[in-house]
């Protein structure tokens, strides 16, 4: 079973790429964020709760992210691969995804250096809130649309705002490059110039994987 794992700042296209990479080499994409907004999509306690943190731009406590990664680590569709979106975020994630056994890991950073340019990207995204699909939009805001993937409907994300994306870039520096960093030192870690065109990135993601 393959891993593949994307690092990246928010609005780095992460989820575009995993989307992109599930369409091409089949293996399945796993979105930490999606599997939170999942919960508070389905009304659950726990729900409520991770969505006050996510609009607040807070990470999702180690626990529960590992807790619920680890339940869909167990459904079949992993088996013969799959891509990490927005996880491992914190060093004891990536430690504790040390621990779940994959034939291969490849891990990918998708390198942004001005934060403005990923302000810009997420202000002008919309995601559908059904499947996770994501939009770019010419306009900011942008309007809601159909979702082209399934019959949700796409629309910008209530975290989504310039406010909590600059709080979240702050969260991410201090507490994900450093994951990023034990990647760099210890494991494979291709590093891709993100701020490219989104099909750019793709090559350069898949010229590894081939
Ligand atoms: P994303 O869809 O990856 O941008 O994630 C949206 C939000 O969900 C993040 O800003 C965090 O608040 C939370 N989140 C997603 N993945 C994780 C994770 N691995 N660890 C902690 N919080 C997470």
């Amino acid at each position: 079973m393959k891993r593949v794992i994307l690092f990246g700042a928010p609005g780095a296209g992460k989820g575009t790429q995993a989307d992109a990479l599930q369409k091409e080499f089949g293996y399945t994409k796993i979105s930490t964020g999606d599997l939170i907004r999942a919960e508070f999509v389905a009304g659950t306690t726990l729900g409520a709760q991770m969505e006050a943190m996510i609009s607040r731009g807070e990470f999702v406590p180690d626990t529960i992210i590992m807790e619920m990664l680890s339940k869909r680590l167990q459904q079949s569709d992993v088996t013969t691969g799959y891509i990490l979106d927005g996880f491992p975020r914190t060093l004891a994630q990536g430690k504790a995804l040390n621990a779940i056994v994959a034939d291969d890991e490849i891990a990918f950073y998708l390198k942004i250096g001005n934060e403005d340019i990923v302000v810009k990207r997420v202000l002008a995204r919309l995601t559908c809130s059904t499947c996770g699909a994501i939009y770019r939009s010419t306009v900011v805001p942008p309007n809601e649309r159909a979702c082209a993937v399934c019959d949700g409907v796409a629309k910008p994300r209530t975290d989504d705002t310039e406010t909590v994306v600059r709080k979240r870039v702050g969260i991410y520096r201090k507490e994900t490059k450093p994951v990023i960093q034990y990647y760099r030192n210890e494991k494979e870690l291709h590093e891709i110039n993100g701020a490219q065109g989104i099909n750019e990135v793709f090559q350069a993601i898949k010229g590894v994987l081939n």
